[in-house]
């Protein structure tokens, strides 16, 4: 069995303690994860402070071709993470899967190292010349989630490095070693200390935000969690992108064909078995079309085959976690015990096993938990509603504003429904589909800041304006 190491200014390092990372599918050992603690983070912040200087003084070109490069080992060893992805996470290597997710964080690696960054000229006349430059903040820690773990790792570490600043990463304790190992990886082809990754427990992260040597803090997880970080982050005054928990909101209107979106609204809702941040996490049906939605729903749900993730016919995996696994059934028994019907589901095998099945359940409202709350697993609740102004109401009466989406065979009418929909980014026909050049964030609870494309890549930076 490996034991895996930090990778502490270019290349990996034992520590003394490690700990145990099981395979959700299974319980079996996947490997054994240093355990970090605040004098290996020291270490690290100091390897990537003095990296920063040579690394921030790189021509753009160069720091592009280091980045391009960096994407590349991503992607001659996506097989290899791929697998130890699913053997950690749970999810299938096929489908939405691992395989998937290295695909994604290859190519929004080289996506992210070709973003520009040009010098802005604001005024240019007899008064003077005022221009905007970019510069990196310097050491960038990254904090990192367990439910999309190489990809999210990327959107943070891609931006930053290319941005000329240097990163400390800290992947979830649950899936620390397909990002420690993607990390080695990169320094094979990254200056030493450019990029660094710590494994350890939740304290780790607790201290990251609070370090003196961290100018911005980047962190995907939960709000609760995202709170404490702004509040630690405060006294050094970091920077900070949050991007947080979701619970989005879909309105069905009555003039969609429900075949035709019911695949759309599954993957939308089940994609990584539900654990997705902008998943689909309560539908809201019109009166007129909500049976033969469910129906539809159900149907398509049926034939997704849930499994091992290292088999290939597995589409569907478990729930990564214990923790995880017992927020789901809570909320489903309580929903089922509040007058909810379940359509499919609710019926997991008990014992040991991780595995929630595919859950559906309608005559929910919003002030059931299951409708309220995040479940971040594989159980939609679906919501009757016959007046659109009262859908938008309840769609909108949450703390969370992360994703939303219309669907409707009217894309002028869906626009106008989308506008009133407070988050981040709305579909229209689709849920969740993401993608480089687009900005990506929360509003309300759901997170501070954005990823991706330009903007996502202005947020590694200080703005300097020179007055000539
Ligand atoms: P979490 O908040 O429990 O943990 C996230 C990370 O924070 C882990 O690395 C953890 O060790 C670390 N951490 C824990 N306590 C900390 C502290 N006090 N200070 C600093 N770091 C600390 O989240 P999770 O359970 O791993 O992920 C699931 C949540 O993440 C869901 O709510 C999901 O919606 C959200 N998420 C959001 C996005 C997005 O882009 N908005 C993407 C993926 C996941």
């Amino acid at each position: 069995m490996k034991d895996f190491g930090i990778i502490l200014n270019g290349s990996a390092h034992s520590v003394s303690g490690t700990f145990d990372v099981l395979n959700p599918a299974d319980g079996s050992l996947v490997g054994r994860a240093p355990g970090a603690g605040v004098e290996e983070l020291n270490a690290a912040v100091a390897a990537a402070a003095q990296a920063f200087p040579a690394w921030s003084a790189l021509s753009d070109e160069d720091r592009k071709a280091a980045c391009h490069a960096a994407a590349a080992k991503i992607e001659e060893h996506s097989e290899e993470l791929a697998e130890l992805l699913t053997r950690e996470q749970g999810k299938p290597l096929n489908g939405l899967g691992s395989r998937f997710e290295l695909g994604g964080a290859g190519a929004w690696a080289h996506y992210t190292a070709d973003l520009e960054m040009p010098v802005k000229v604001l005024q240019d006349n007899n008064e003077g010349r005022v221009e905007l430059h970019r510069k990196p903040i310097g050491v960038v820690g990254s904090i990192t989630p367990w439910n999309w773990p190489v990809m999210i790792a990327v959107w943070h570490i891609l931006p930053a490095i290319r941005a000329g600043n240097t990163v400390v990463n800290k992947p979830a304790p649950q899936t620390p070693l397909s990002t420690l190992r993607m990390v080695e990886l990169m320094n094979e082809v990254l200056p030493a200390g450019v990029v660094n990754c710590v494994s350890g427990d939740d304290a780790l992260g607790k201290a990251m935000s609070e370090h003196e040597g961290i100018g911005k803090i980047i962190f995907t997880g939960s709000c609760a969690t995202g709170k404490k970080v702004m509040a630690s982050a405060s006294e050094t005054l970091k920077r900070l992108t949050l991007e947080l928990g979701g619970n989005d909101a879909g309105i069905v209107l009555p003039d969609v064909d429900p075949r035709q979106i019911a695949e759309g609204l599954f993957w939308g809702a089940f994609i990584n078995s539900g654990q997705t941040c902008a998943a689909l996490k309560r539908l809201y049906v019109h009166e007129d079309v909500h049976d033969a939605v469910c129906e539809e729903l159900v149907a398509f749900a049926r034939n997704i085959p849930m499994g091992n993730g290292l088999d290939e016919n597995s589409i569907l995996g478990p729930v990564q976690n214990r923790e995880q696994f017992q927020i789901v059934a809570n909320l489903v028994s309580e929903a089922m015990a509040g007058g909810g019907t379940v359509l499919m589901g609710a019926d997991p095998d008990g014992g040991d096993s991780l595995f929630y099945p595919v859950t559906i359940l309608s005559d929910m409202k919003n002030g059931d938990r299951l409708v309220d709350e995040e479940q971040f697993g594989p159980a939609l609740p679906i919501v009757r509603y016959s007046d659109i102004d009262e859908a938008i109401r309840m769609a909108n009466d949450n703390p969370n504003g992360l994703g939303g989406s219309v669907w409707s065979n009217d894309i002028e009418r869906a626009k106008e429904i989308a506008g009133r929909m407070e988050c981040g980014s709305v579909w229209i026909n689709r849920h969740g589909t993401i993608q480089p050049n687009a900005p990506f964030g929360g509003v309300k609870n759901s997170g501070v800041g954005v990823e991706f494309g330009e903007e996502g890549l202005f947020e590694n930076t200080n703005i300097q304006t020179v007055f000539c």
